[in-house]
Parts: structure tokens; C-alpha cells; sequence
């Protein structure tokens, strides 16, 4: 099978992996490699699907193997991507339980990740609606793994950055999906407080923030609470999506400069009236609004940028989204997308990015002062007792991981075991010393 030898980034841009992809159409063409870790639509930020050796692209491998209509339980190639799943089931009432910002995720991606959506706070994360796996070992072996089956590397995949094994196809729990449209409230959040405060009292099956980075004073933490529950009315005007447009070239440097992002953030606060507004949407532009745009990560410029995501436990989250977010907005350097939300305790693996409490996610454009401001935020975090989410980052040091990831002894001890050598491992892995190795 020939290796597409062209360094390959993830969403950010920063990083490149160096050893190459091997891209697989069928899964019995995973039984005639030299196994490395897998890759799926390279939507994690930093470098968790990034590589010095050969990997393995999955996105070929994207067949649906199996589909109950009565209960709602799929099995699927790990390749397939989760607006697939959303665009063909969404229609016959079901979808994935849990949906991340892009659609363009894999299930491996997903289940790898255990990714959270915005009904995090009552649906959890992705791998608890994960019933199997289907695992190749670093002996080549495929098994099914589950929470009878060997639950100890079933846990350990949920959430576990793919260095357990590739995931070769699942089973998921899909839930009801009772229309293809939703019922979107969004409001105005003044302040930091007043959004908290909002959070707390929602009741709605989805919720999601956007924040101005860029706030100060009265100004800090202020944005736009989305709410949503799905339409309950007949859809006769829902259609399918349409297709996204390309971003053609790379923005240059000045299009994200401080004064423009702040009177851009000006703006879009203020496109909702302080009485509110409520929309009906379809579910995919809820749930993926930035899919319309393919590669709008260019608009970020040929030096890309880094997303900085933590999540903080709820009892020390006013606080220090308080002190982070005045240090972001005194320092001139956040993008518009800046997301809060609220989480649920919701998480399927030791190494599962989620805990109650607050995530705040923020693109900064990789210009002078980016990463070191990241790096006092991710500090910030491990003082909090929060966690950085490994999907997303790209600056973490490896003496952070244990105080974010209370379980990464045993985590460690399952990888020894599974495998040994090493063969799965990531550039993200050695950068955070996962395996615990180095
Ligand atoms: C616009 C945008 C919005 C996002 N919003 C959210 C969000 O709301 N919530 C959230 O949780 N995440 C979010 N993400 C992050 C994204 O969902 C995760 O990074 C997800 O893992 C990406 O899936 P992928 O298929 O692109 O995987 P990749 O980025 O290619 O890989 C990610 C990890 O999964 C592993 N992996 C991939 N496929 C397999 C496989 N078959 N077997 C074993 N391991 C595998 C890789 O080794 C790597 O460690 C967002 C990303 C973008 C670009």
C-alpha cells in the first residue's frame, strides 16, 4: 500500500506530522500494514493525530455495517464521519447522542476524543454511548472490546487519544431524534456573572456560549447564551444541508488584528437585541455552524493558530475564567470564536477531557505572545484543579498531565500491557509523556 509521505497538520496549523499516511479502502487492508496509530479527519487541534512514524488514515474506511431502526444502535467503520450519520439517520429519527462542533469528526475521531456536544450537561460524553468496539491490538488482532469484554482497554480507548489501538468499527447508541429542526433561544449575557448565573438555571436539553474574548471591565466575560430543545411542530421547510464553500487562501496577518476582532465582537454582540431572539434552525447549523465554511481555518493565516480549552471545576470556575479572561482581553491577542459552557460530570475514560464545571475555549492566532499567553493559561487551569483538553492542545508540558489527569498511572499500566513498544504512539503522547516512558 503506497504512503502519502506529505507532512499533514492538524486544525491549528502549528504542528506537522512528518512520518506519513498509509490509507487503507478496505478493512482487510489493515491486516497487510505496518500498524501505527490511526488518523481520522485531523480535527483535533495540536498534534494527537500527528506522527514521526507512519500512521494510518481511516477516512477511507467509512461503511455502515449495521442499523437497528427500533432500538436505535448503529455499527459503523470507524471512518465514517458524524454528519454522515447525522444527514442519514437524522431524517428517520435518530442521530449520534452527542455531536461535537464539526460534523467532519470521525467515529474513531469521536469515540478517540470522547468528544462532548451541547447537551454535555445532560446526555455526557460520546463514549458513554459507545456499546463496543471493534480493536486492533499491536498484534494486528482485531477484538471486540466492551464493558463485559476486556472493560479495562474498553474504558481506556473511550477518551484514550488512540494509543490503545486503531478502532477498527463501533457500536453506538443513537438517540431520538424527534426533528431535523430546533428551536434556538439566543440572549444577551452582560457580564461574566450574569452568564454564570444563567447557565445555572438553564433547563435546556442544548446550551452553548459565545463569549467576547476581548471584553474588559464592565464589559469581561460578556456574550451571547444559545439554548435549544428540537422543534416539536411538523419541519415541511427543513432540507438537506447545503454544500459548504471552500476559504480559497490564507488570510493575511491583519485580518484578525486586535481592533478588528474587537469591533467584530462588537458587532455580533450586538446583532441579538437585549430582549433576545428566538430562531428555529436546522439541526446541522446549531449543532456545526462553522461546516458551511470549508477550511475556514486559513482565515487564521499560513502560521495557523493555537485553541486553548480547559475545563474548571465548578467550584473554583467564577474565579479564574475571571482572572483568565481579563488576561486574554488585556492582551489584545484572542480570536472571535470564544466558546463557555457549562459541563455535566459526564466522561467514558480515564483520560476523558470532561468534569462538572465550566470549559472556556479560545483561539488565539499563532503571532508573538500567543503561546506564552496559552501557557500562563494552561497553569491557571492545573492550579484550578481543571484539565486541558488533549484534542485541542498543543503546548501542555508533560509534568502538567498527572495533576489534570488523575488517572493516567493506571491508564499507563493498561498502554504497558496492550502494547509495549510503543507502536501506537502519537506526537502528542511523547510530547506529554503519556505512556509515562520517558
Ligand atoms: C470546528 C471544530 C469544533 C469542534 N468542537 C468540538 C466540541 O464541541 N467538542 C469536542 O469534544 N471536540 C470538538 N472538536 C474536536 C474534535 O471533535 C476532536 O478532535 C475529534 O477527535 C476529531 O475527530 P477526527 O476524526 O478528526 O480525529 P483526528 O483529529 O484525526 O484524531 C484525533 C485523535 O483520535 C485518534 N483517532 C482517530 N481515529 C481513530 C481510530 N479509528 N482509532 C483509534 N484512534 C483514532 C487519533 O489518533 C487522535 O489521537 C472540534 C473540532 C473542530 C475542528
Amino acid at each position: 500500500m503506497p504512503l502519502n509521505t506529505e507532512p499533514y497538520t492538524g486544525w491549528g496549523r502549528v504542528l506537522t506530522g512528518t512520518g506519513g499516511r498509509l490509507r487503507p479502502e478496505k478493512t482487510a487492508g489493515l491486516k497487510h500494514i505496518d500498524l501505527g496509530p490511526a488518523v481520522g479527519a485531523l480535527r483535533s487541534y495540536g498534534d494527537a493525530a500527528l506522527n514521526e512514524k507512519p500512521s494510518v488514515d481511516m477516512t477511507r474506511l467509512d461503511r455502515m455495517l449495521a442499523f437497528d431502526a427500533e432500538t436505535g444502535v448503529l455499527e459503523a467503520e470507524a471512518g465514517v464521519p458524524l454528519t454522515t450519520l447525522l444527514d442519514t439517520f437524522g431524517p428517520r429519527g435518530w442521530m449520534p447522542a452527542v455531536v461535537p462542533g464539526t460534523g467532519y469528526a470521525t467515529l474513531g475521531g469521536a469515540i478517540a476524543a470522547d468528544v462532548h456536544g451541547k447537551n454535555h450537561h445532560a446526555a455526557g460524553s460520546f463514549g458513554q454511548h459507545v456499546l463496543s468496539v471493534r480493536l486492533i491490538g499491536a498484534d494486528g488482532v482485531a477484538r471486540e472490546v466492551s464493558e463485559t469484554a476486556e472493560p479495562d482497554v474498553f474504558r481506556a480507548t473511550l477518551g484514550g487519544m488512540g494509543l490503545t489501538g486503531i478502532i477498527e468499527s463501533a457500536r453506538i447508541q443513537m438517540m431520538a431524534c424527534p426533528s431535523m429542526l430546533v428551536d434556538v433561544h439566543e440572549r444577551r449575557m452582560p457580564n461574566l456573572a450574569a452568564y454564570m448565573e444563567a447557565f445555572e438555571d438553564s433547563t435546556a436539553t442544548f446550551s452553548v456560549g459565545w463569549i467576547d474574548a476581548t471584553g474588559t471591565g464592565a464589559k469581561l466575560g460578556r456574550g451571547i447564551l444559545e439554548e435549544a430543545e428540537f422543534a416539536t411542530r411538523e419541519t415541511p421547510f427543513w432540507k438537506p444541508r447545503k454544500p459548504p464553500k471552500p476559504v480559497p487562501f490564507n488570510a493575511p496577518g491583519f485580518a484578525l488584528a486586535a481592533p478588528v476582532v474587537r469591533t467584530f465582537n462588537q458587532l455580533y454582540y450586538s446583532r441579538i437585541s437585549t430582549t433576545g431572539r428566538k430562531p428555529t434552525k436546522p439541526i446541522a447549523a446549531f449543532f456545526h455552524p462553522l461546516d458551511g465554511l470549508i477550511g475556514w481555518n486559513k482565515l487564521y493565516g499560513k502560521r495557523g493558530f493555537h485553541q486553548f480549552q480547559c475545563v474548571l471545576p465548578t467550584e473554583s470556575a467564577a474565579l479564574t475564567l475571571d482572572a483568565m479572561l481579563r488576561e486574554i482581553g488585556q492582551s489584545g491577542l484572542a480570536a472571535p470564536l470564544a466558546v463557555l459552557k457549562k459541563m455535566g460530570p459526564g466522561r467514558a475514560g480515564p483520560l476523558s477531557f470532561p468534569m462538572a464545571g465550566y470549559t472556556l475555549a479560545v483561539d488565539f492566532t499563532n503571532r508573538p505572545g500567543a503561546a506564552p499567553l496559552v501557557n500562563r493559561l494552561i497553569a491557571q487551569t492545573v492550579d484550578a484543579g481543571g484539565r486541558i483538553y488533549l484534542a485541542k492542545d498543543s503546548l501542555a508540558e508533560a509534568q502538567q498531565m498527572a495533576a489534570m489527569y488523575p488517572e493516567l498511572e493506571g491508564f499507563r499500566a493498561t498502554l504497558r500491557a496492550l502494547d509495549p513498544a510503543g507502536l501506537f504512539e502519537t506526537d502528542l503522547a511523547r510530547r506529554l509523556n503519556i505512556r509515562g516512558m520517558q
